[in-house]
């Protein structure tokens, strides 16, 4: 990672629980602009609540985010649960940190096209002509510049993913989160979608990848995380934590992916 400059990125000791149940017990991470960041560990290790937290579709019970300098104002509640102090700042810090989601949850009623431009246009104030302008160029970048007027029952998975990344770019996000963005996916579509994550990666997005994909986590990550139980047992660059790692843990764990 780059140590210089402002964090794009910077989540400090994060808990979180489900009841008695904590989930997350204190997870740490620092992202510049141009890091990928992968997260890997075992099912339930709490990969996707992390990510939920940092956009806020989990408070967070203790720990601080900020994004771009800014930092989310939290207040105690009666009953005693942190929350956002401002929902003006959550949908600004939203609008600066875009989901992608493993099941793409694209907005069946609307085209490829309606979906991009969402977002963009009814929650962020984007002229709809601007909007259309860059989900189009977004939508060629993805290479599904002719589908923009398809619903998504009529893509295949690897389209509907790629169309739910150009979604996520429309906002000019600061940090793209991906969360398994290929696990629901045929084999022989996974490809594609990698393919644009890579050339993500090479422009210089920031990205936080949860993935099951080592050798493409090996490849194109900055820097290392691994969960195990809600702790980060692991980390470091993807040489050491694929090469040398010093938990047996985690060891384990990516020969079994291999
Ligand atoms: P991962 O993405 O690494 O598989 P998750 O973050 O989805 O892990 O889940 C971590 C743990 O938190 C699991 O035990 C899961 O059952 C629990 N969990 C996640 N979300 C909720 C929720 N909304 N309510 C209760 N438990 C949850
Ligand atoms: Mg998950």
């Amino acid at each position: 990672m780059t140590e210089n400059g402002p964090a794009a990125l910077q989540v400090e000791d994060v808990h979180k629980s489900f009841g008695a149940h904590e989930v997350l017990k204190g997870i740490s991470l620092r992202a510049h602009k141009g890091d990928v960041i992968s997260l890997i560990g075992s099912s339930g290790s709490g990969k996707s609540t992390f990510l939920r937290c940092i956009n806020l579709l989990e408070i967070p019970d203790r720990g601080r985010i900020v994004v771009n300098g800014e930092e989310i104002a939290m207040k105690t509640g009666r009953d005693g649960r942190a929350r956002p102090a401002d929902r003006r700042q959550v949908e600004r810090i939203r609008s600066g940190v875009a989901m992608v989601f493993q099941s793409f949850n694209l907005w069946a009623h609307m085209t490829v096209l309606g979906n991009v431009i969402e977002a963009p246009v009814h929650v962020f104030g984007m002229k709809r002509k601007e909007a259309v302008e860059r989900a189009e160029a977004l939508l060629a970048k993805v290479g599904l510049y002719d589908k923009r007027d398809a619903y998504p029952a009529f893509l295949s998975g690897g389209q509907q993913q790629r169309a739910a990344i150009a979604r996520a770019l429309c906002v000019n996000p600061t940090v793209m989160l991906f969360d398994e963005p290929t696990s629901a996916l045929d084999p022989e579509l996974v490809g594609e979608v990698l393919k644009v994550i890579r050339d993500l990666a090479e422009e210089g997005r920031t990205m936080l990848l949860v993935t099951h994909e080592m050798k493409f986590a090996r490849d194109v990550s900055s820097h290392v995380m691994f969960l195990h139980d809600g702790r980060v047992e692991e980390e470091g660059p993807p040489e050491q934590v694929f090469g040398t790692p010093s938990s047996a843990r985690c060891r384990e764990f990516t020969a079994s992916l291999r």
